[in-house]
């Protein structure tokens, strides 16, 4: 059966890291554990819809009441967006670079504002990020520097690694002198459930080359951050 509503690559790839059998027993569909015969539908014979309905009774739910009809199509939608990032590189943001021959001081682009999703709760996590770095002759175009935030900001996160892979992916693609990258954010998973602490920030940061083992870098960079 093909699926009516295409979630694409993402759903079907976190589907499989997950583990997910295709002996996984669905008792919400019983039609379909009766046709193929085997009492085990496999799970490429149950669409992406079908899956967050069955999640909507689990928690409680009556996926047909009116408010609810559209939503599955709604989350697939969504997340097409917010895990857009599993289907780019930071090649793709970072494939116009220019020549920049005479200037060598830092470039910073402040208070980049991002929306991620952490791993553990799939609940959402946001805030500002601080991406600098010091070109070796080549630079790249401001904005570019938000895209490749968003690349990785837009899968399964956890804040850490998100720091640590927009740094040393623009270490890698851009190759400059050295890359520093601060983030502050709140999560979600804190502030509406378990500990409920509304106010707490998260800061993490990753510095790379010159940022690491020059200090009058490494402190211009924190001076210009808290500004
Ligand atoms: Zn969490």
């Amino acid at each position: 059966m093909k699926n009516n509503i295409d979630a694409g690559p993402v759903l079907e790839e976190a589907i499989t890291r997950n583990g997910w059998k295709p002996a996984t027993r669905f008792a919400a569909f019983p039609d379909k554990i009766s046709r193929n015969g085997h009492g085990t539908p496999p799970l490429d014979h149950v669409d992406s819809a079908q899956l967050i309905r069955e999640l909507l009774r689990r928690i409680g739910e009556d996926p047909d009441r009116e408010g609810l009809k559209q939503t599955p199509a709604r989350i697939i939608r969504s997340w097409e967006e917010l895990f857009g990032g599993y289907r780019q590189r930071a090649e793709d943001v970072l494939v116009t670079q220019f020549h920049a021959e005479q200037y060598d001081e830092m470039v910073l682009l402040r208070d980049i504002e991002f929306y991620s999703t952490c791993e553990h709760h799939m609940l959402p996590f946001s805030g500002k990020a601080h991406v600098a770095y010091i070109p070796e002759k080549k630079i790249v175009g401001l904005s570019k520097l938000a895209r490749l935030v968003d690349v990785f900001a837009r899968r399964l996160q956890v804040q850490e690694r998100l720091t640590q892979q927009i740094a040393s992916e623009l270490q890698r693609v851009l190759k400059p002198k050295g890359v520093a990258v601060m983030i502050e954010a709140s999560h979600q998973c804190m502030s509406c459930r378990g500990v409920r602490k509304q106010s707490g920030k998260t800061i993490t940061s990753c510095l790379v080359g010159a940022f690491k083992h020059n200090l009058a870098s490494r402190t211009e960079f924190l001076a210009l951050v808290k500004n």
